[in-house]
């Protein structure tokens, strides 16, 4: 007997009319599509926390109130005074928490784009209808359209991501600041910090003066993406709201005990995030440097470049450099915005030579 009759009653028709999110398998490949941190622990410091997680209980549940993992985020990551933080198993988890508490029938979700995926992703999970303003042809914000669109929509979720996926850009902040004024008390507006290592700023210090906004981060470009761990601080009753949401052992034991190693250690991801922003600028430059590219600024750890050599697009130039082992991300079809653009994330300088060397020769030939 076939599923598929199954599959038809039950499943809802928009999740079947769905693509699964594709990852590529990178074995093999010098790995630029994900804006990892290609940096692992220092031995010494993975042989110590190796003790420490041979230690622990794993036949018990997580204690769900997370008490001392909360306390070192707040104390290691400028969370500012009197502020708590709500986990998530990585910020995907908790957009996807927040778009469920925020779910009443009609709300709507707005976010410039292109942006991250899962904004739209989670809106339209929890039944919330998604609204996308693009960005101008420079990438910035197109702050008129915004302010329209919130008046339009009265949106109950608004993302400002801060650097944005995938153009790397750090919005105005000003123009952040009179989007957050027009949503007022009518939404929240969710500044995602994924990127906050890399951007030398953050909306976090200003969290007090703006009890309607939401700050995200995750320590998964900061070197910590196999533990998937997100946090998001914002005004103490919100924060209860969308706990209630949160599934209660959410952090697993192991997540959990890494994270506090890794922040007792904190120094060893600030010096890799310094190398990592110095290679940006290196990157960066020697991109700028090769005729038929256009490199974008960029404050977070990947770049994005735009192929405007003339017969050549970013599907070719993507698949030359695949058949030289480097893997980029193409998101030349993602948006209009993005046409011929590849995404490449900075890594250590010799993976870097490595993908400037094919590169070069996937242009030459
Ligand atoms: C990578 C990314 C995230 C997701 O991070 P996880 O914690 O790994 O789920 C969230 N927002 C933006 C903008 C990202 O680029």
């Amino acid at each position: 007997m076939s599923i598929m009759p199954v599959v038809q009653n039950v499943i809802r028709a928009d999740v079947r009319a769905l693509s699964a999110y594709h990852v590529p398998d990178a074995s093999g490949l010098v790995k630029l599509d994900a804006m990892e941190n290609p940096y692992m622990l220092p031995p010494e410091l993975q042989q110590a926390l190796a003790e420490r997680l041979s230690a622990l209980a794993l036949n018990r549940y997580p204690v769900p109130g997370y008490t001392a993992l909360k306390a070192a985020i707040r104390e290691r990551m400028g969370i500012p005074a009197g502020y708590d933080v709500v986990l998530g198993n990585g910020s995907d988890e908790l957009i996807s928490i927040v778009s469920v508490a925020c779910a009443k029938p009609g709300a709507k979700v707005l976010a410039p784009v292109p942006g991250f995926v899962m904004y739209a992703m989670s809106a339209q999970f929890a039944g919330l209808e998604f609204v996308g303003v693009p960005l101008k042809a420079d990438l910035t914000l197109d702050l008129d359209a915004m302010l329209d669109a919130v008046r339009t929509h009265r949106p109950a979720i608004t993302y400002l991501a801060y650097p944005n996926n995938p153009t790397g850009n750090l919005f105005d902040l000003d123009a952040m600041l009179a989007i957050i004024r027009e949503v007022g008390d009518s939404g929240i507006v969710i500044v995602d910090e994924a990127y906050q290592p890399f951007a030398g700023t953050s909306f976090m210090p200003l969290l007090p003066r703006h009890p309607n906004v939401v700050v995200m981060r995750t320590v998964s470009k900061l070197g910590l993406a196999g533990i998937r761990l997100g946090y998001l601080s914002a005004s103490a009753e919100l924060l209860a709201e969308f706990d209630k949401v949160r599934p209660p052992y959410n952090i697993n034991v192991l997540t959990e005990a890494t994270a506090g190693f890794v922040l007792e250690h904190a120094d060893v991801l600030d010096v890799q995030a310094a190398d990592i922003r110095a290679e940006r600028e290196k990157l960066s430059a020697a991109l700028a440097a090769i005729p038929g590219l256009h490199v974008f600024p960029s404050a977070a750890n990947f770049l994005l470049v735009r192929v405007t050599r003339g017969g050549l697009g970013s599907a070719d130039l993507f698949a030359r450099l695949l058949e030289r082992k480097v893997l980029v991300k193409n998101v030349g079809k993602m948006h209009p915005l993005l046409e011929n653009c590849l995404r490449v994330t900075v890594s250590t300088p010799a993976e870097n030579v490595l993908f400037l060397t094919a590169l070069q020769s996937s242009l030459t030939t």
